[in-house]
């Protein structure tokens, strides 16, 4: 899906653009939309979007600080007071952090973006997860360096690090790690990490991992995904990036940040100068009350996708020739359809096409995601229980239509 510049564009245009690519939930949700406008129902389980609205004391934070006049720059790394309450929340899951590290940035995107720009260099060999994130890849090769996809483990959807270690290479640069994982859910355990982390040494890598779903774990016994960042043998290689969208239903606030090792924390603000001179104020007042404010609404949310994930997970396996994997964390139902699709000889691409265009159901195909994804559509639980009724109900029916 690489887009190639031409000649006869007025504006001649960087090679690198072309490797960027886009995102298929953000492409589903233009054409779900569209079809709304013609008058047609559509249950909307592509975007990872919490329904529920943004706490009031979060909003109640933000509206202040527009009210009162609170609307001017910021330093480029972020507030003062939000980059010591993000250490803060970052040293109580047992991580030494202190506010130097931290680089706010206008969503977890930019978070990710810069980081890829700070540590990638043209040639290197870049690991990441497929099915996984579209846009790992996409700064890998607009950084001129190679994407280097490793698999899932299929039962628990853990990254797969004996594929890892086979993987890497002297040109091996960096290590990009997603738990909890979009599009499947999966999660890392302890020993997980650390085997990643005796790789990680070994071979001399950075590790960029990405915990925006963090807080959305379904672990009795642990609030939180172990990261990598709290082994003190890897330290100091290792960014985590992380943000407020998913965890406080902040996805419109646009607000997260990337948490480095203090030799990088410089050069990464200088990329913050760069490419957006500070995150809006009033995000960050907000961000503050977020953070050091009650946590019952995240709390109740997670419960509530958790009965959510139960329902899915139950329904779609129930469904002849699928089968769902309870996820771990995140709120994405990954589902197998390979079974109940190979008799028809349909890609998953063309059943998530028929799915929105026969029975109003905006889901993802696997592939977005990579192409180890095929045979599996992506479903967002975070979207309310009629979509998820309604998005199940027509799975079920253009299955038995095909
Ligand atoms: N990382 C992952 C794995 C995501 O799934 C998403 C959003 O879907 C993001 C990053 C982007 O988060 P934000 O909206 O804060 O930029």
């Amino acid at each position: 899906m690489t887009w190639t510049p031409t000649n006869t564009d007025r504006i001649r245009l960087a090679g690198r653009i072309s490797g960027l690519n886009g995102e298929g939930a953000l492409d589903v949700l233009a054409r779900a939309r569209a079809l709304e406008a013609r008058g047609r129902r559509v249950a909307h389980v592509e975007v990872g979007e919490p329904d529920f609205p943004t706490p009031p004391h979060i909003v109640e934070a933000g509206a202040r600080a527009l009210r009162e006049g609170d609307t001017r720059y910021t330093p480029a790394a972020g507030l003062p007071e939000l980059r010591a309450a993000i250490a803060g929340s970052i040293e109580a899951r047992g991580i030494p952090a202190t506010p130097e590290q931290v680089i706010v940035t206008p969503g977890v995107k930019p978070a990710l973006f810069y980081s890829a720009l700070a540590t990638i260099e043209p040639g290197d060999e870049v690991l990441l997860p497929d099915p996984g994130f579209p846009m790992y890849p996409s700064f890998t090769r607009f950084t001129g360096a190679t994407p280097v996809p490793y698999g899932l483990r299929p039962d628990d959807r853990r990254p797969d690090v004996d594929e890892i270690a086979e993987l890497i290479t002297p040109r091996t640069r960096v290590l990009f790690l997603n738990a909890p994982h979009n599009p499947t859910g999966g999660s890392v355990d302890a020993v997980t990490v650390e085997r990643l982390a005796e790789l990680v040494e070994r071979h001399d890598l950075v590790v960029i991992t990405d915990e925006v779903y963090g807080r959305i774990t379904y672990d009795d016994n642990h609030e939180r995904a172990p990261s990598l960042a709290a082994l003190a043998s890897v330290r100091e290689r290792v960014i985590v990036v992380d943000g407020f969208s998913k965890a406080y239903a902040m996805t419109g606030w646009r607000l997260g940040y990337a948490f480095v090792p203090l030799a990088i924390a410089e050069r990464m603000a200088m990329l913050a100068v760069n490419g957006h001179t500070c995150t809006a104020t009033v995000a960050q007042r907000a961000g503050i009350a977020a953070l050091t404010g009650p946590q019952e609404a995240v709390r109740d949310m997670v419960a509530e996708f958790r009965r959510r994930r139960e329902v899915v997970v139950s329904a779609l396996n129930r469904i002849p020739g699928v089968t769902c994997p309870t996820p771990a964390g995140a709120f994405y139902a990954f589902p197998d359809l390979r079974k109940a699709l190979a008799p028809t000889g349909t890609r998953i691409e063309v059943f998530a096409d028929r799915l929105l265009e026969d029975h109003g159901v905006a889901a993802l195909a696997g592939t977005a995601f990579g192409p180890r994804g095929a045979g599996h559509l992506r479903i967002s639980f975070a979207a309310g229980r009629e979509a998820l009724d309604h998005a199940l109900s027509g799975i079920r029916s253009c299955l038995e239509a095909l």
